[in-house]
């Protein structure tokens, strides 16, 4: 069966924000609502099969040197390195994780049965008061799915679209008939639940450091869910995402290696950058090309990702001893001012990776290298 937005309701959101924004008074409104718009328009292109000119956040342009330069602007000095040195200190309980290279297992489920599993999902690893928000979102939003095959050109298996203007959110899934499927669109679901439109992502805040916590979570939660009944597809997915996150770790290894190894005098010292990348027992880049490429990826995003998937771990060391409390701290971390630093939130709900060595991320890469 196919699922797919409702075009007309698209465009009609496309003409309401037009009109809004021509009686608009603020710059500022005018050009959050023209890049609402933006997002619309490729919806569109989706639809059609279009190339896309997705707007892409201020955030995720810079690269490492720009986000570390404010990433905890107005807060104390130069602890943005503080971060970045965090993230890289569980290199070491990572390093010996090798993923084999085989192709991922085909899954064979028609999207019907596919959002029966997910709904199963939901109501078995949420709480009943969640569970009832997303029936109630879905009947409030019948066409806010489209789910269609995909090679993955863009990169992602999923979006959820936020429209922080009207108040409406649409999911995109792209499937593969693989295990993305079945970790995807939970992902995306706890996207739609768990953002209350109170930030907007556009901006370069410490909440943009949060806002995949609750996706990660659901990755971890439906790992779990799908262990009794496809361990091996459970264990390929466990996998896959302790990998992302080894990359990531890896990416900001030669970020912050190569920030050391500038002097003051901002010159690039090979020697220096090597002898760091030695003491992390970490892969040493074939050429300047190489790490001149790692410096200009998506910093932002790399640590959004990988500060998620360890605040989520922890989050699922404490939904397994209480659910309704693990869920009531996340709420707690999503819904909190865009102005409070992100370590001091994720502290004040019980996150304790960056104070306990990873002791849940050791037990993790333990566990899937035992299965
Ligand atoms: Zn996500």
């Amino acid at each position: 069966m196919k699922i797919n937005w409702d075009i007309s309701e698209i465009r009609n959101n496309i003409a309401e924000l037009k009109h809004l924004q021509s009686i608009e008074t603020s710059l500022e409104k005018q050009e959050a609502i023209a890049w609402q718009i933006q997002k619309y328009q490729d919806m569109l292109c989706t639809i059609y099969r279009k190339q896309s000119n997705a707007p892409i956040l201020d955030t995720e342009k810079m690269n490492l040197d720009e986000v570390a330069d404010i990433f905890f602007e107005n807060t104390f000095l130069k602890k943005d390195y503080f971060l970045i040195d965090l993230l890289v200190y569980s290199w070491p309980i990572i390093q010996p994780f090798h993923e084999d290279e085989s192709e991922l297992t085909t899954i064979i489920c028609n999207n019907q049965q596919l959002i029966q599993k997910t709904e199963s999902f939901l109501k078995k690893y949420t709480t009943p008061n969640i569970y009832q928000q997303y029936l109630t979102f879905k009947q409030q939003n019948p066409h806010y799915l489209q789910i269609k095959k995909d090679n993955w050109d863009l990169g992602y298996s999923g979006l959820t679209y936020i429209d922080y203007i009207l108040k409406k959110k649409y999911v995109l899934l792209l499937r593969s008939n693989t295990f993305y499927d079945l970790v995807t669109l939970p992902h995306e679901l706890f996207h739609v639940l768990f953002d209350d439109f109170n930030h907007y992502l556009t901006l370069h805040n410490q909440i943009y450091y949060s806002h995949e916590v609750e996706g990660s979570f659901a990755n971890f939660l439906a790992i779990d869910f799908y262990e009794q009944t496809l361990p091996e597809i459970s264990l390929e997915a466990a996998k896959t995402f302790l990998s992302n996150y080894k990359d990531n770790i890896y990416s900001l290894i030669i970020g912050s290696s190569y920030l050391q190894a500038i002097n003051f005098k901002k010159q690039f010292r090979l020697n220096k950058f090597n002898k760091i990348l030695n003491f992390w027992n970490a892969p040493i880049p074939t050429s300047i090309a190489e790490i001149k490429n790692y410096m200009s990826s998506n910093c932002g995003k790399i640590i959004n990702y990988a500060l998620s998937y360890l605040a989520s771990l922890d989050l699922f060391e404490i939904y397994k001893k209480d659910p309704e409390f693990a869920f009531y701290l996340l709420g707690n971390i999503r819904y909190s001012l865009k102005e409070d630093n992100i370590l001091k939130i994720l502290r004040r709900n019980h996150i304790t990776f960056m104070d306990d060595n990873f002791t849940n991320l050791k037990a993790y890469v333990k566990k899937i290298e035992r299965q």
